[in-house]
């Protein structure tokens, strides 16, 4: 068989990799086990899949392959933050990041497992160009697959030792989940999948500036991850100039759809709301807030914004964040102040942005710029 018609366990669901085993004349039960090898051991080459029959190893190691993203480079930041350098199959890289624990101590004090996330990208670049986001800068290269998004989330687990342990995934890595609506679902019914990682939906958040036919869609779906909204702006033209994807979708018909949105009880949506001084930050900005975000159950994060060369806005002084969010406090909004992690590094948000560690300042601006 050629290369060209191997089939990507990768990209395979269970119920699909069933289809490829019976294709093969095996018992479909096989695919349970080739699910264990690969996300909870961290196997992907089929000789060491000592369960399986010999013939079946030899079989698949002809007809079917395992695509894994390689890590080309990783940087460690002095909060333990871990930055990856990820290499696809056809040569583009993409980052992911892993942040080792974000949550306050256990109230009790007594001993609390260790909250484990990490940030995963949908797509190479981003199409959506939020003026503050560096990853916006580098324009939309290519959307990821399924196999390269859970894929991500299999090799930090792997290298990190953590196949055994129980993490969260965050999709505010580069690209925008929504503008890649199948894979980035597939992806996640893959991680959820009983035999692989067995992620539960409450473990995993997706984060979107809000395409509205993908987010009406998001609604309906059976396995649904925690919600996060990129709001940024009170008002549809400052919203327009920050997140251009409002001159089409705009605040207030995402903020219906909020509404809308079905939860659980106990659940929230979080708005994410990036601080750029003296453009978004006035107490006006606030109390605006707070009248938009009434009827929905929601909490508010701030992300006082990580200045980056190139990115023509600021970031507030720290009493002006702490004001900021006195306001929405005192008007019965949940709100927090995200501390930002890796920032040293470069891996906090809307610093994600690829290029090669070998390279040349000259060729990393150039590789900025997408080909096509
Ligand atoms: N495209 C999705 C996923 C990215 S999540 C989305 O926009 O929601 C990354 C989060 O970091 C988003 O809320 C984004 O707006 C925010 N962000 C981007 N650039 C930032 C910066 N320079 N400083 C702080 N937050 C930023």
């Amino acid at each position: 068989m050629s290369i060209h018609t191997r089939t990507d366990i990768a990209e395979s669901e269970r119920g699909e990799l069933e289809h490829t085993l019976e294709r093969l004349g095996h018992p479909r039960f096989h695919a349970r086990q080739i699910f264990q090898w690969i996300y909870k051991r961290g196997i992907t080459d089929f000789a060491l899949m000592s369960d399986l029959g010999r013939d079946l190893r030899a079989q698949l190691a002809e007809s079917c392959v395992i695509t894994t993203p390689v890590v080309d480079g990783q940087e460690r930041s002095q909060d333990g933050t871990v930055k990856f350098l990820l290499r696809l199959a056809d040569g583009k890289h993409i980052e992911s990041v892993f942040i080792p624990d974000e949550g306050p101590a256990g109230s009790t004090g007594a001993p609390r497992a260790p909250r484990i996330t990490f940030c995963v990208s949908t797509q190479v670049g981003c199409a959506m160009k939020c003026a503050f986001c560096l990853t916006g800068k580098m324009g939309i290269v290519r959307s990821l697959t399924a196999g390269e998004i859970a894929g991500q989330v299999r090799v930090l687990a792997r290298e990190l030792g953590f196949l055994d342990t129980r993490f969260n995934i965050v999709l505010m890595g580069m690209g925008e989940p929504l503008h890649n609506y199948e894979e980035t679902m597939k992806a996640l019914r893959i991680l959820a999948d009983e035999h692989g990682f067995a992620m539960s939906a409450r473990r995993m958040t997706l984060s979107t500036v809000g395409v509205l036919p993908a987010l009406e869609r998001l609604a309906t779906e059976p396995l649904m991850p925690n919600l996060a909204i990129s709001l940024h702006a009170t008002t549809e033209d400052q919203r327009d100039m920050l997140v251009p994807i409002n001159r089409k979708y705009g605040l207030k018909e995402l903020l219906d759809a909020c509404r809308r949105f079905p939860l659980k009880r106990r659940e929230r949506i979080t708005f994410e709301y990036v601080l750029l001084r003296e453009v978004n930050d006035t107490p006006d900005d606030a109390r605006r807030l707070v009248k938009l975000l009434h009827g929905i159950k929601g909490k508010v994060n701030l992300l006082p914004l990580n200045e980056a060369a190139g990115i023509p806005f600021e970031r507030p002084a720290d009493d002006r964040v702490n004001h900021f969010a006195r306001i929405l406090a005192d008007h019965g909004v949940t709100v927090s102040v995200r501390r930002s992690r890796g920032r040293d590094i470069r891996a906090a948000c809307g610093q994600l942005i690829t290029e090669s560690p070998r390279m040349a300042p000259g060729a990393r601006l150039a590789s900025l710029i997408p080909n096509r």
